[in-house]
């Protein structure tokens, strides 16, 4: 199809295009009318000496010539203000009822639940676009930058078993094996540690993560992306040298902000606890929205005290969960602690702070079988929970290399960047706060057929 884009016009005096897109705005001057057409690339003013029968959001297409605007009708406030495009055909492609929400403005103050029931028009908003083209950037710029670094992206799968990282499984149930279920990952931890026990050596995804924890503005219900990645024969500075540069290159590059402070800050968990009071904190003196201040948070204690919330990990009922995760290294010097006095051991955990928000975490990892069955012990895990892990503790018998990574998440990281309170804001279809999907219905009932078939019973 030969069309051009509302924003191309520009260079197209003159000669005479074919524009498709939506109507966004009418002015009816009796003898003359002006159709906004918008189209991905942003918004034409067309005219005509006529009216044509059509309304708001209609799509047409719409064929005329480029022309340039008279003097005193120049708008200088979009990049096609200084043209126009003089109607000869106008059609019809498709007629649009009343929208149910509006899409000029930002759209902050319209409820949630309808923005998101209608997310497919909810997104035709200028905003919601800007923010997933900057996504889409700033995925590809990852991309690109690990590629040249030796990195391969690799996919793990969806359907697995438990990978805890704190949050509760979703669980699948299996037609083949009825009455056994697989569980989405919470992340693809251990996966990408069979990567490094497997050779591939410096590892990435962008991964989908899978959490029943309860909602918060920072992480959205459900499912979240990660940039996932792992690396071996590296120590802890390497994983950190590594993130900085790529975020400091994200932040001037792709978001066109400044990062405070390169390299990025160290400061110890005990010193961030000690000077800001938590251990996401905000470096910014005058909360500048253009400057991201990002920081490493280090030496964080291996385990905190379990508590209830903590049952999926362990016993429930064991003095010690872990602060990170329970594949976390604690410090070499600290590994006689771990028998003598658990709480005091460190751990080779790393956050990545930015402007007060935690946008990512990782570590430097356990790779000796008999470190890692000490830490399931002190977590409290029964035999059957260990069993959960024997891969892992069997592939720690065939040769492992020392490894470790992290993995910022991607809403947050550019919740922090757009300015967003919310990373719903950053997400095409994200759930509502009560775990509803966007547009379509889920979760709802299932067919009693195909329950039957996985040999369910709801009580
Ligand atoms: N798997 C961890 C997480 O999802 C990140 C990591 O340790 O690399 O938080």
């Amino acid at each position: 199809m030969n069309r051009t884009l509302a924003a191309d016009c520009n260079e197209h005096i003159g000669k005479k295009v074919t524009l498709m897109g939506w109507i966004n705005t009418i002015r009816d001057h009796g003898k003359i009318s002006f159709y906004d057409l918008r189209d991905i690339s942003g918004i034409i003013q067309t005219v005509a000496k006529k009216q044509y029968e059509v309304g708001h959001e209609y799509v047409v297409k719409i064929e005329g010539v480029v022309k340039k605007r008279p003097e005193n009708l120049i708008n200088k406030n979009i990049p096609t203000g200084e043209i126009e495009l003089e109607i000869e055909s106008l059609e019809v492609i498709s007629v649009a009822q009343t929208l149910p929400i509006p899409i000029e403005g930002d759209g902050y103050d319209i409820d949630e639940k309808l923005r998101l029931k209608y997310r497919y028009l909810d997104l035709r908003r200028q905003r919601l676009q800007t923010n997933l083209k900057l996504r889409f950037q700033m995925l590809s710029f990852m991309r690109q930058f690990l590629a040249s670094n030796g990195f391969t992206e690799i996919e793990t799968p969806i359907l697995t078993k438990t990978t805890p990282e704190g949050a509760r499984d979703f669980l699948v149930p299996s037609r083949l094996q009825p009455g056994n279920f697989y569980a989405l990952p919470q992340s693809p931890q251990q996966y990408k540690q069979l990567l490094m026990v497997a050779g591939l050596d410096r590892y990435f995804q962008i991964a989908r993560c899978f959490r029943d924890e309860d909602p918060r503005a920072d992480r959205a219900y459900g499912e979240f992306s990660q940039l996932d990645i792992e690396m071996s024969f590296v120590e802890q500075e390497d994983i950190l040298k590594l993130t900085e540069e790529l975020f400091r290159q994200i932040t001037e590059k792709v978001f066109k902000k400044k990062v405070l402070e390169y390299p990025f800050p160290r400061i110890s968990h005990k010193d961030a606890l000690e000077k800001y009071g938590v251990d996401k904190f905000d470096l910014r003196k005058d909360k500048d929205p253009n400057v991201l201040a990002f920081a490493f948070v280090v030496d964080f204690p291996l385990f905190t005290e379990q508590t209830k919330e903590d049952f999926y990990y362990g016993s429930g009922s064991a003095k010690f969960a872990p602060s990170h995760h329970m594949f976390t290294a604690p410090h070499p010097d600290d590994i006689p602690l771990l028998d003598s006095n658990p709480a005091k051991v460190r751990g080779l955990q790393h956050d990545l702070v930015c402007n007060g928000y935690e946008v990512g975490g990782g570590s430097i990892r356990i790779h000796q079988r008999e470190i890692q069955e000490k830490i399931f012990n002190l977590i409290g895990f029964s035999t059957e929970q260990k069993e959960q892990f024997n891969h892992m503790l069997e592939a720690f018998t065939y040769g492992v290399p020392p490894h470790g990574g992290i993995a910022p998440g991607i809403e947050r990281l550019l919740m922090v960047a757009t300015g967003e309170e919310n990373t719903r804001e950053v997400m095409a279809f994200p759930m509502t706060g009560s775990g509803q999907t966007a547009v379509m219905n889920a979760p709802s009932a299932a067919d009693p057929k195909i329950l039957k078939e996985l040999k369910l019973k709801i009580s």
